[in-house]
């Protein structure tokens, strides 16, 4: 049986139906083309510019909020391992992957030329103020016990994969689409390292955001590797 198509499809099928009214901050839909044309465009426009340039404003604002989400997973991680490291490892290691996966999304912003919204890189600190709020929130559920950090991370984690299905049925830029499907990848991991942790308590992990059912499919699939 394989099941993993399967996992996909459904993830991605939840994602259009749910990510209007989920999406805090998120995109828009509909393509915008940007023309660069040397005589309508402002001065500042460099005519040479390769097709890099070339990212619809949903596109660029996916990479900026992507950038931030990234982030925050990083920086809520490192916050809870401050509380509970000594109770468990997993919000320190999984920070680890987040700062890979916050500097991929840098490399996106600096080839496509978008301006990065990490003005600096200090813990907690978000240009998006939805994001901040939710760092804000997050943190503060986080340090109230053990158990709810754990249902932080898995929080995190399941908006995570939501927020990169709907980027991804939103751009058509391989380098992209490839970097997106990294991230969902290793969201995947971590989602089962924290339900890992959840369980090891004796409890049974509910899911959060996304379908119950597709949640058990994602812990279920032993087909992926888990990086971490
Ligand atoms: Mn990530
Ligand atoms: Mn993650």
């Amino acid at each position: 049986m394989n099941t993993k198509p399967f996992i996909t499809a459904t993830l991605i099928g939840s994602l259009f139906a749910g990510s209007v009214a989920l999406a805090a901050g998120g995109p828009g839909y509909g393509k915008q083309e940007v023309v660069l044309d040397s005589a309508t465009e402002t001065s500042a426009s460099d005519t040479t510019d390769s097709d890099d340039s070339r990212l619809t404003d949903i596109e660029t604002d996916d990479l900026r909020y992507m950038r931030e989400e990234e982030k925050l997973a990083r920086d809520v991680y490192l916050t809870m391992d401050q509380h509970w490291g000594q109770q468990t490892q997993v919000f320190a290691k999984i920070a680890l992957s987040e700062e890979d996966h916050t500097t991929t999304v840098d490399f996106l912003l600096e080839k496509f030329d978008v301006e990065d919204p990490v003005v600096n890189d200090t813990i907690g600190v978000f240009t998006n103020e939805d994001l901040q709020a939710l760092y804000d929130e997050l943190v503060a559920r986080g340090k109230t016990s053990f158990i709810n950090a754990l249902y932080v991370g898995a929080l995190i984690e399941e908006k995570d994969m939501r927020d990169i299905l709907a980027a991804i049925n939103q751009t058509d830029e391989r380098p992209i689409i490839l970097a997106y499907s990294n991230l969902l990848d290793g969201s995947k991991s971590h989602l089962r390292a924290f339900v890992s942790v959840i369980e090891g308590q004796g409890l049974t992990y509910e899911a959060q955001i996304l379908d119950s059912e597709e949640v058990e499919l994602i812990l279920e699939d032993e087909s992926s590797v888990d990086e971490d």
